[in-house]
């Protein structure tokens, strides 16, 4: 059985690089808010528990597990 193409919805051109990566610019990952920790200056999603110090608001909330060196 033969496939008679005509049926099918075909791109009239090629889209060219240009095309391609002018739509593509839009194809990112966005980078999610960040803020520094005001204790440690460590960078850390906003309204989350530092995990370097374990310090939310000015409390201790977390116990992190020190390196001893
Ligand atoms: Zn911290």
């Amino acid at each position: 059985m033969k496939l008679n193409l005509q049926l099918f919805a075909v791109p009239f051109r090629r889209t060219s690089k240009t095309k391609k990566r002018m739509r593509r610019t839009h194809l990112k990952k966005e980078v999610g808010a960040i803020s520094t920790c005001p204790k440690c200056g460590a960078s850390l999603r906003p309204h989350r528990a530092c995990s370097k110090c374990g310090f939310y608001k000015n409390e201790e909330v977390l116990k992190v597990k020190k390196d001893e060196e």
